[in-house]
């Protein structure tokens, strides 16, 4: 290809959704992805190898996600709807005495009003507290509820918040309730369906029709360095410098840390991208025999804190989907840690293999989907990820609307795209 009119920099959601709109606005694209394989954090295998196509990464869309929803049908895609939860169980009693009973009604209720004053946008409740600003561990101090209920909330800001308690701001936590009716175990009411196979492959399809349309894709090979003066801007990977009128940076927070930039960024992307985002959660697939599928199951507030029985497997076996937290105690990547912790979830059942993806240690990702520190959250507002100068910013890590889903990446690409088509 001579020269292109834009380089996209990352083929996840956010790099293909501006890919593709920008080769049907008849842009000449060139897409620089650092993976053998489109998708980034969208990534569809087959389990242990030779099993069942799985999602190691991002699954789900809520009912809401309607410009997702209208690729996936654009694209020949299905969907799969989520099991329906057949059974709940708890590790911890809730209940152990009435005074515990009350305190934990009394805690659930607490978080419903704080999710819906925070949706409202409203910052402080009616008792003058903080809703913002203030750690999950501290909010969750301030609830004064039993172990119990502390450890149920745990378990659900392990697919919330999903990063260390007293880092992390509580608001993550909150708004994730506040996605459903205010209550913790609402959140799980939206995850309404996955893509059949798997999101990586929309994103595949969507660079293979902005192919049709003209783009270059290159990969297995991570940009460096970027550039930009009057005349456009270099972007230089581990084998050339390309140049472009206008490059669009799909890249999520974590993975702007390692590129160069000349001239520096502002001080404001400097620094959000110098602090980073502090997702970091394991997301295991189990499979195991003696776990009806629909069984969704919270843990302690330690290890694995959270498994959903989630698809039949081979021989009247289940695939259980678990999360919990990547910390100096969990080991996630041990056969035998992994056992013991799923033998503590469900005690009657037998533990046959897990596979999973380790986001936090993958250089291409650092992390999970994003959250944000305590006291910082204005740094992954989407007014600080403007365009800056010729190069645009695209990520759901700082997406304009549904920030951490996947639905925000494609529209964080798309209003990237936009961005670039209106200057050049
Ligand atoms: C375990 C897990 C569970 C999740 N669950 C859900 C869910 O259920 N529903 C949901 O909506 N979302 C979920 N998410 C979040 C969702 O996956 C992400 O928000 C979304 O995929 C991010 O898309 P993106 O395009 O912004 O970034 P990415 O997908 O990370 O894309 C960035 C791309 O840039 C590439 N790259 C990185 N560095 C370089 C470089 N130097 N040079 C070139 N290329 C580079 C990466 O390889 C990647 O392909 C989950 C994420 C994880 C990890």
């Amino acid at each position: 290809m001579e020269k292109p009119d834009v380089i996209v920099v990352g083929a996840g959601l956010a790099g293909a959704a501006a890919t593709l709109k920008l080769s049907k606005a008849g842009r000449r694209v060139r897409l620089i992805e650092a993976r053998s394989r489109c998708g980034g954090r969208a990534y569809v295998k087959p389990y242990g190898g030779d099993g069942p196509e799985l999602e190691f990464g991002g699954a789900w869309i809520t009912p809401w996600h309607h410009r997702l929803r209208a690729l996936v049908s654009e694209h020949g895609l299905t969907l799969r709807p989520r099991h329906p939860i057949t059974n709940r169980l708890r590790l911890c009693d809730v209940a152990k005495s009435y005074l515990d009973t009350v305190a934990h009604e009394r805690a659930i209720a607490r978080v419903a009003a704080d999710a819906i004053l925070l949706k409202k946008g409203i910052t402080t409740n009616e008792r003058g507290e903080a809703l913002t600003e203030i750690s999950f561990h501290d909010y969750l101090d301030r609830l004064q509820c039993p172990a119990a209920t502390r450890a149920v909330f745990s378990a659900w800001w392990a697919v919330s918040g999903n990063g260390d308690h007293r880092e992390l701001a509580a608001s993550e936590f909150l708004s994730s309730c506040a996605y459903g009716n205010g209550l913790a175990e609402s959140m799980i009411s939206f995850w309404a369906d996955t893509v059949v196979p798997g999101m990586g492959i929309l994103a595949e399809r969507m660079i293979a029709a902005s192919r049709g349309e003209g783009t270059e894709a290159i990969f297995s090979d991570p940009v460096t360095h970027v550039a930009q003066d009057d005349q456009g801007v270099a972007v230089t990977t581990g084998t050339a410098t390309h140049r472009a009128p206008a490059c669009v940076l799909a890249l999520g927070i974590n993975q702007l840390q390692p590129i160069r930039f000349t001239p520096d960024l502002p001080l404001g992307k400097g620094k959000a991208i110098a602090l980073g985002h502090g997702g970091r959660s394991f997301k295991l697939w189990i499979r195991v025999e003696g776990v009806p599928v629909g069984t969704l199951v919270t843990g302690d507030g330690s290890g694995i804190e959270f498994a959903f029985a989630e698809r039949p497997g081979p021989n009247g076996s289940t695939y259980v989907v678990a999360f919990g937290l990547m910390n100096e105690t969990n080991q996630p990547g041990d056969e035998g840690w992994v056992r013991t912790q799923a033998a503590r979830l469900f005690p009657n059942a037998r533990v046959l293999s897990y596979d999973w993806h380790n986001w936090v240690d993958d250089p291409l990702a650092r992390g999970t989907w994003v959250a944000a520190f305590v006291g910082h959250e204005a740094g992954y507002e989407a007014a600080n990820w403007q365009l800056e100068g010729r190069i645009a910013f695209a990520s759901s890590d700082y997406a304009p609307e549904q920030a951490g889903w996947f639905e925000g990446a494609v529209i964080a690409g798309e209003q990237a795209a936009g961005a670039v088509l209106s200057t050049t």
